[in-house]
């Protein structure tokens, strides 16, 4: 027997099965019981999350010859024709292959025919969004005036593209992401049903990486199947996705918290040997951080999702550091994981978030006093205003002193990254107000960073407010000889030699 993908064989085929949707469900058969239907629905929401599933199952017990309490009996002939896709009044059009304007026009033209072998006559088309204006226009002239016997249904993930005209023609549904516990017991469930051996870790994982959506979990436990056969455990999910495991996460968490810069570095190092990618590391340990944030305002079980194994030291990571850390830690985390997308060395933008993020543990930074555990700390307040200095700097040495909250003004007021930069940086000198710093050759791409303009700005004006007058900053670049590049005022200087109108900047 040839092996069928599980999503085509688990799909939902009646209201009952489809998971996570109960309200539309309800809404739907109710209607269909009480005759109420409307002449066009449009399902909304992301991917994976039952919108075609329930379209389908609403044309069958639309056409149903013995539906059960608004359900289809999938049993009749009209049913059984619709479910293998070749009954004549159940169009199905992607618009997202089918933009042109000519199968709508086809609609229009048939419409006005009674349906041939059902009650109505259904058109579903999926992505809606993606149809052309014509196609749309064409579309609206035909949900002006819908002949009694028809009925269609829109799906989406972008509403937002719809024409107001269209939507305010019909009645809406937002699908919504199916939570993890719902996805997790679901894909149980087939595994039971299948005969396959499945480890609670690995479950959990699969689950999380479907970010909501019921077919894509389906498709990667397919993958897993694929790849490990019957036997499916942690370590072959994370080869299939690249992910990080459980136990990967509680360790990078016990470095950062234990504030082990080398054994922090060193794990980095064998996560991305092993083919890992930084954008996923990037993701798993947000959402560990989050699973830890959870089991400290929100521990009720079906919030957190982590297997047994784990939970015990999930839980004692969580005693060991405040609400505001790890709330900073996802704020940071999340940061990075756009910033690399302009990133040439993702890899060192992630090292350095997570320097700042055990910097902000260890208490070397002016937060120490909110990252201490508490009872009663509340989330960090988003203030974007810089804490007042608590002296003026006059002299390098009070600069050095004061780096640490220099660097975590510039996180306070949103500048995470260029926080994150100067990690890479060293004081070399203070003079005449103009603060000097210099990076090694690995901070090449943190320098070239610094050196633009607004990022200059930004900081020279933390540093002016700490000094109670106007800095200026340098910086220098130290090559493999150990010279020094320096670049920031090159254009300046060349604008004074040659004037500003034949000095092109390029960055
Ligand atoms: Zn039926």
């Amino acid at each position: 027997m040839s092996y069928r993908a599980l999503y085509r064989v688990f799909r939902p085929q009646r209201f009952s099965e489809v998971i996570g949707q109960e309200h539309i469900s309800q809404t739907l058969k109710n209607a269909l019981i009480n005759n109420r239907l409307a002449h066009a629905y449009l399902f909304c929401g992301p991917r994976g999350t039952g919108k075609t599933s329930s379209a389908k199952i609403l044309a069958k017990a639309v056409n149903c010859l013995s539906p059960i309490d608004g359900e289809p009996c999938n049993e009749c002939a009209n049913c059984q024709a619709i479910n293998q896709d070749h009954f004549m009044d159940v169009l199905e059009i992607d618009a997202a292959s089918n933009r042109g304007i000519d199968e709508i026009r086809e609609i229009r033209d048939k419409v006005k025919f009674a349906p041939s072998e059902g009650k109505r006559k259904i058109y579903i088309i999926d992505e809606v969004h993606m149809l052309t204006n014509e196609a749309f226009n064409a579309l609206l002239k035909t949900l002006e005036e819908p002949p009694e016997h028809v009925l269609f249904i829109l799906a989406t993930t972008d509403p937002q593209k719809i024409p107001l005209t269209i939507l305010s023609r019909c009645q809406r549904f937002d699908f919504r992401k199916i939570n993890t516990t719902e996805i997790r017991d679901h894909l149980a469930q087939i595994t039971v049903s299948e005969n396959i051996s499945i480890t609670e870790d690995a479950l959990n994982t699969v689950s999380r990486k479907a970010s909501g959506g019921m077919r894509d979990a389906i498709s990667i436990l397919d993958q897993c199947i694929a790849f490990a056969g019957e036997r499916i455990e942690s370590s072959h999910v994370q080869l299939v996705l690249g992910t990080l495991g459980e136990e990967d996460m509680i360790e990078l968490m016990n470095q950062v918290i234990a504030v082990n810069y080398g054994q922090m570095f060193m794990s980095l190092y064998h996560y991305l040997a092993q083919g890992k990618d930084v954008k996923q590391i990037i993701r798993d340990l947000m959402e560990y951080a989050r699973q830890l944030l959870l089991l400290k305002v929100a521990p009720q079980e079906e919030m957190i999702n982590l297997s047994a194994e784990v939970l015990a030291q999930a839980k004692q990571q969580a005693a060991k550091v405040s609400v505001t850390f790890l709330g900073d830690m996802i704020n940071r985390l999340n940061q990075t994981e756009k910033d690399i997308r302009y990133a040439n060395q993702p890899q060192i933008l992630l090292e350095s978030a997570l320097v700042d993020i055990m910097l902000a543990q260890s208490g070397d930074s002016p937060k120490k006093q909110t990252t201490a555990p508490a009872k009663n700390d509340a989330p960090a307040p988003q203030t974007p205003v810089t804490k007042a200095p608590t002296k003026k700097l006059l002299s390098a040495e009070d600069i050095i002193k004061q780096w640490q909250q220099v660097k975590q003004a510039l996180r306070d007021a949103g500048h995470v990254v260029i926080g994150g930069y100067l990690h890479a940086a060293e004081i070399k000198g203070w003079e005449d107000d103009i603060l000097v710093l210099k990076f090694s050759p690995e901070g090449s791409f943190h320098y070239h960073q610094m050196l633009q303009k607004d990022n200059q700005k930004i900081l020279e004006d933390i540093l002016s407010q700490f000094a109670g007058k106007t800095v200026k900053v340098k910086f220098f670049l130290e090559n493999e000889s150990g010279e020094f590049e320096q670049n920031y005022s090159l254009a300046e200087d060349a604008i004074k030699v040659f004037g500003e109108e034949k000095v092109e900047i390029i960055d």
